[in-house]
């Protein structure tokens, strides 16, 4: 724009230069020719006067510059000061000598082949009817202008120069509030400003208020797919057709395993995950079939779901979306040992009740056995009882709790009763049991609170050593309650220590203890329903330490 106006400027104030100069020239030639015109006039009558007094011989003695022709009354030329007269024409017909004979005096402007250029002619009659004619050539305008040629080139030269520097400036400083336009605020400050911008600055302002809103409701918008695409737990990709990721959530990276952070629309998906479940998947949906598909890998288990994108009813991408199912399928995976093991589990005292029972129907029992038998029916049954129980308590707390109330229980009472429960069986095996530490209190439901002291206490009686002791401590260190089930028995292998809470795992696969392999998973379900940890310490030979620590009482 700054060279357009400068070019535009140069041109006009050039043309403007040039008119003046043909503008000069022009005056000055009309001047020079008026000058001429009346000093040639003036010579002419002067001549005319030496003439009239000294006939041909004045010319002798005439110096001048000027051309000089003396015509008689006839036309005949008489005298002429450049050429030999009696070569020359008849002149009569000249215009100046017409006008001259006729008026007195006569001017003409013509060419003329004896100068060879334009002439002026002036021409005065004499007292005798001769005319005597000056003439002198015209200064045309070329060789007025070749004339003056040297200044007027220095004078075109500066004045170039001159305009050359004043369009500069001007077109720069016409410019310049353009350039100094701060377009986030239009015509906001500036006071020095051109008013025919106005609509346009105005046009400016409404279109970046407009695209200031729209930017703003995008930002809204991208923030808040944010924040629930980044607090989905669920994996979440968008593929183009050429498998590029186009926008993903963190949890997708997790759940694929993968450090690499993708470039968007440029970072391919086979480059977040090799794994063949997810590249199948992909595959598939950007070929237009919808996809699920389970990838394993060590413990984690993932559930992959790609769809297909469509738009303007063409395949346009993909949408994946990983879930984690390593929790589902390990509740699946427990649910089906469980369901198994219960099976199991129920099989055996069953078939040992039908078949004494089946002995005692055939009548091959003699009457002073049907007591053993029928204790023996009795005990399996017991143990049946037992089993069913300790499902019933296992599924209870599976659904989340058992009935009853919460109520604060003092464990030292409860732990004194549960001793008193299994005295008897630890009497029969010479153990010493004991109780220490003071009143704590813990909050949970009575129920399962007794259930895990008990269990933790039959456990310490039943894998103790004959003559062996079994203490039980209660405490209140302050954060809450800590009860300490400590024996010396057996102890428990390092490597079946997490195992033994599992339902039906037992150390000893001989049941020859009895027990339902039950009792441990109770204490765990049950002490983390009441917001309790469970610490075990064994060593096998030496025996075995159950510590649970309570939650504070008001908790
Ligand atoms: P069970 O009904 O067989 O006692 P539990 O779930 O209570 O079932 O215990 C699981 C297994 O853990 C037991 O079979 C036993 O092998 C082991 N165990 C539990 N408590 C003790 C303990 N105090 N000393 C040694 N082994 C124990």
């Amino acid at each position: 724009m700054t060279k357009r106006i400068f070019r535009s400027i140069l041109v006009v104030s050039l043309a403007a230069l040039l008119a003046a100069l043909a503008l000069v020239v022009g005056v000055l030639h009309g001047y020079f020719e008026s000058r001429t015109e009346a000093d040639l006039n003036q010579q002419a009558v002067t001549i005319a006067r030496g003439t009239a007094l000294g006939g041909i011989d004045y010319f002798e003695g005439l110096n001048i510059s000027s051309r000089v022709t003396w015509v008689g009354q006839d036309g005949t030329v008489l005298y002429d000061n450049w050429q030999n007269a009696s070569t020359m024409e008849n002149h009569a017909s000249r215009e100046e000598i017409q006008e001259a004979m006729s008026l007195g005096k006569g001017t003409a402007v013509r060419w003329s082949d004896t100068l060879g250029q334009t002439a002026i002619y002036c021409a005065v009659r004499l007292d005798d009817g001769t005319v005597v004619r000056a003439a002198s050539t015209q200064y045309s305008v070329w060789a007025l202008v070749l004339q003056s040629v040297q200044p007027i080139l220095v004078v075109v030269i500066a004045a170039m120069i001159l305009a050359a520097m004043l369009a500069s400036r001007l077109s720069k400083s016409i410019v310049r509030p353009i350039n100094e336009l701060d377009l986030n605020n239009p015509g906001g400050t500036s006071e020095d400003f051109y008013e025919e911008l106005t609509p346009l600055l105005t046009r400016l302002r409404m279109q970046n208020h407009e695209i200031r809103q729209q930017m703003d409701q995008l930002r809204r918008r991208q923030e808040e797919f944010s924040a629930i695409t980044e607090n989905m737990s669920e994996g979440f990709l968008v593929l183009d057709i050429r498998t590029r990721v186009l926008s993903n959530n963190s949890a997708a990276l997790r759940l694929l395993e993968t450090d690499c952070v993708p470039v968007p629309g440029e970072t391919s998906a086979f480059v977040l995950s090799r794994e063949e479940g997810f590249r199948r998947c992909v595959e598939e949906a950007l070929a237009g079939r919808r996809s699920e598909r389970m990838v394993r890998r060590e413990t984690l288990c993932r559930q992959i779901i790609a769809s297909p994108v469509m738009q303007d009813g063409h395949l346009g991408g993909a949408v994946v979306v990983i879930l984690d199912v390593t929790e589902r399928e390990q509740r699946e995976s427990l649910r089906r040992e469980f369901t198994a093991n219960v099976s199991h589990e129920l099989k055996t005292p069953l078939t040992a009740i039908s078949g004494t029972a089946e002995i005692l129907e055939n009548g091959m029992v003699k009457p002073e056995d049907v007591g053993h038998f029928a204790g023996n029916i009795h005990r399996e049954a017991g143990r049946l009882i037992e089993l069913v129980n300790d499902i019933i308590k296992l599924s209870r707390l599976d659904e989340g709790g058992a009935d009853g109330p919460w109520e604060e229980m003092d464990l030292y009472r409860l732990s004194k009763n549960v001793l008193e429960q299994v005295r008897p069986a630890a009497e029969k095996r010479n153990l010493t049991l004991s109780l220490k530490g003071g009143p704590a209190m813990a909050c949970g439901v009575p129920q399962i609170l007794e259930e895990i002291v008990y269990n933790l206490c039959d456990n310490a009686v039943a894998y103790n050593r004959d003559g062996g002791s079994v203490t039980v401590t209660v405490e209140d260190t302050g954060k809450g309650a800590r009860l300490t089930v400590e024996d010396t028995g057996v102890g428990i292998p390092a490597e079946a220590r997490d195992r033994v809470f599992e339902r039906f795992y037992r150390v000893d696969k001989s049941h020859s203890r009895g027990g339902t392999g039950l009792g441990l998973s109770i204490v765990k379900h049950g002490a983390a329903y009441l917001g309790a940890t469970v610490v075990l310490r064994s060593e096998v030979g030496t025996g075995s330490t159950f510590i649970l620590n309570f939650p504070p009482a008001e908790h």
